[in-house]
């Protein structure tokens, strides 16, 4: 067993979470928007964003808490910039050395003058100023609900560019049919990027292996609701198909019962390959390292099984 591995498994044991945060582990599943530092965005705007309270029941819930109580601090360029300086200094701050961020496609048009370059250099300047020893892991961002014709042009100027690393479908689960993004994905795949895409959260078993077999996903954000079928869960395994899955975030928006009943231990023990992500931790307060904490504490796993999540993280998925 290496360092790396005995600091981890004894951090848990004595609930050490400052020793946790020290040790190397991926957020691959993280929307940079709201996955900022509270502390960091208090320190630059005096705004004091609460800690969600109670169960949000719908993604318009959410959002309605995101305007409340953080309103327009990350409205306009600078916004935009600050949302993501505070997400790079909570990746420090929770220890993350793999982190899978980037930008919505649509953003482009909206802050970076429809320059990707404008928009890869806002990236790389500030992943330098606040994190230069983060492994950054550029990923292009689609929203489901935005109109296939629109998401089709938007993207169009980012396949000149080598630096993307992967790319994710998230926004609405339903609000249209996964074949429809099959003709991007196929170029992506084209393009050598890890192909993920958020399903089987608010949608069922069978929409999470049809969202894999169309747009041959290498990574499922969520998937929990494979959790359903154990012939579903075989054919993930099957595939190879890994689960960056967010405890907390499923539980706060009632897609998981609780963290002790939560779906992740049967997609383990199925052999699906998964692993532990903060989702938005701006909302939900789930750092990574917190979530493997409350994973052991509520004995869903034993903390040598959440060293193998953790290390699950730490290599790539093909
Ligand atoms: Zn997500």
């Amino acid at each position: 067993m290496d360092n790396a591995s005995k600091k981890f498994i004894n951090a848990l044991l004595t609930n050490d979470i400052e020793a946790l945060k020290r040790t190397p582990k991926a957020d691959l599943h993280n929307h940079f928007y709201l996955g900022g530092n509270r502390d960091y965005i208090y320190k630059k705007t005096s705004m004091n964003i609460p800690l969600l309270a109670h169960q949000l029941n719908s993604m318009d819930e959410m959002h309605n808490w995101v305007n409340k109580h953080i309103g327009s601090i990350f409205e306009g360029k600078l916004g935009r910039a600050l949302a993501l300086e505070a997400t790079f200094a909570q990746a420090v701050h929770d220890g993350i050395t793999i982190l899978d961020i980037g930008e919505d496609v649509w953003a482009n048009g909206y802050f970076y003058n429809n320059n990707v370059e404008e928009l890869i250099e806002t990236f790389n300047s500030i992943h330098e100023n606040i994190a230069p020893d983060i492994d950054l892991r550029l990923q292009i961002g689609l929203s489901r609900h935005c109109k296939i014709n629109d998401i089709e042009k938007w993207i169009e100027p980012f396949w000149d560019y080598e630096c993307f690393y992967s790319i994710d479908l998230y926004g609405d689960e339903l609000a249209q049919p996964i074949e429809k993004f099959k003709g991007i994905y196929r170029k992506a795949k084209e393009k050598g990027l890890i192909l993920k895409a958020h399903s089987g959260e608010w949608g069922d078993a069978d929409s999470v292996k049809r969202a894999v077999s169309e747009l041959e996903l290498n990574e499922v954000q969520h998937g929990i609701a494979a959790s359903q079928s154990s012939k579903i869960m075989n054919w993930l395994y099957d595939h190879k198909i890994q689960l960056n899955i967010c405890p907390t975030s499923n539980v706060m928006l009632g897609r998981a019962e609780s963290i002790k009943n939560h779906p992740i231990r049967k997609l383990f023990d199925s052999g699906i390959k998964v692993t532990i992500n903060s989702d938005d931790v701006l909302v939900f307060n789930s750092s990574v390292s917190g979530e493997y904490l409350k994973l052991f504490n509520e004995g869903v796993f034993n903390a040598e099984e959440l060293d193998t999540i953790r290390k699950n993280g730490l290599t790539s998925s093909i």
